[in-house]
């Protein structure tokens, strides 16, 4: 089975090219927010590093979501698209002077604190405004995702958070500095996470770490968690929108929230992984001695996954009903890692065939780099085209 594309529209555009189903995005913001309200405390905040297109920010905000920022850009990109600075929180392990400045001036949620010395620095430009930030640690719960290695976050030995051990060490040293607000704790174990228990394994590190506080008398007034809920790249016709019940029902019943206390998500693949495709054209078929390759239009600097994760795309030829044949789909850039996919079966193509390289919404059109002098992708909404 095929995805659904207004062809005739999609024709008119210059390949390669994001195309983004707005009527599937909207759909998957309601399931999340219906989702999410049936439990008390719940927010929800959009991971914009996944894909910062501004069309594709205007319907997350207008769905009421928040924004988690990794960046002054990000930051800047989320204000330009209407989020309120109250529902922004901003992460990173490496946050320059003029990006927690930007932070500060706008007033925004919260900073998501990994280090002492980031501690230190908030603290001093806090006071030279006159202002206090209002800061969560990001911990390093020890939490193993079954992910791919390139992206769990959550282990000891990876770069991100404080270790957990420190964490009554950092609160008690943040509580000396006169600028800093100690607000919640944050976590985030990893990205493509589609086995419910590695969640419910965070939630018990929660649970553990958040008696220890009590031991000591130290409330928090919010959990976040984070975001990591994968999507089913095989199949992005039959499970167009991912399992947000699960996801949020098992935080409700594994996560012991203290009263008063409200839980915050992070979610960014999940959001907008399905409803973006890559569009690209077939520009030659070459037949080799031992495979055949199909060489697009579009190459790693327009989607860099499969270079750089090996990630799997399901790809679509959108032009042909003739009978399957095997092709490597590659694309035109000098490197050997610059191919989409090998060894797979697609309608027989022809010169100038568009194929739809599928689930490209998170972390494509973002990841795109100029290599080779190539042009940058551009982002089409479906309602506007
Ligand atoms: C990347 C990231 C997210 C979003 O991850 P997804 O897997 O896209 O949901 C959330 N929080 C933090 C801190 C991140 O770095």
């Amino acid at each position: 089975m095929k995805g659904t594309f207004p062809i005739d529209k999609l024709e008119r555009i210059q390949t390669p090219f994001y195309y983004y189903d707005a009527e599937l995005l909207r759909q998957t913001l309601r399931t999340i927010t219906d989702e999410a309200q049936k439990h008390e405390g719940f927010c929800v905040h959009y991971a914009v590093k996944a894909n910062a297109n501004p069309r594709v920010l205007r319907i997350i905000r207008e769905a009421g979501l928040g924004a988690d920022c990794v960046s002054g850009g990000e930051i800047e990109a989320s204000i330009r698209a209407g989020f309120p600075s109250s529902k922004i929180v901003y992460a990173g392990v490496g946050k320059a002077d003029w990006e927690i400045n930007l932070g500060l001036d706008n007033d925004i949620f919260c900073f998501n604190v990994e280090s002492i010395p980031e501690l230190e620095v908030i603290n001093q430009l806090a006071q030279q405004k006159g202002k206090t930030a209002r800061v969560a640690f990001r911990l390093n719960p020890n939490v193993g995702a079954h992910t791919h290695a390139n992206i769990t976050t959550g282990l000891a030995e990876n770069k991100f958070g404080i270790d957990m051990r420190d964490m009554l060490r950092v609160i008690e040293e943040a509580k000396q500095m006169s600028h800093i607000k100690v607000v919640g704790l944050h976590f985030h174990i990893g990205s493509q996470i589609l086995d419910m228990g590695d969640f419910e394994a965070l939630c018990n590190r929660v649970n553990e770490l958040q008696l220890e506080l009590e031991r000591h008398r130290i409330s928090v007034e919010h959990i976040n968690v984070g975001g990591g809920l994968g999507i089913d790249y095989q199949h992005p016709n039959r499970v167009p929108v991912p399992d947000f019940k699960s996801y949020f029902d098992t935080y409700a019943k594994k996560l012991k929230l203290r009263p008063g206390q409200t839980l915050h998500f992070e979610l960014g693949r999940a959001v907008v992984g399905q409803c973006g495709t890559l569009l690209t054209r077939a520009l030659y078929i070459k037949v080799g001695s031992v495979k055949q390759f199909c060489i697009v239009d579009a190459g790693f600097t327009d989607l860099i996954r499969p270079a750089l994760y090996q990630a799997y795309h399901k790809i679509e030829n959108l032009s042909s009903e003739e009978p399957n044949e095997t092709y490597d789909v590659v694309g035109p850039i000098c490197e050997s890692t610059d191919v989409f996919a090998k060894q797979i079966d697609l309608n027989r193509c022809h010169r100038g065939d568009l194929l739809a390289i599928r689930s490209a919404g998170a972390y494509g059109e973002i990841m795109a780099s100029g290599y080779n002098c190539r042009h940058l992708p551009q982002g089409y909404m479906s309602d506007e085209l």
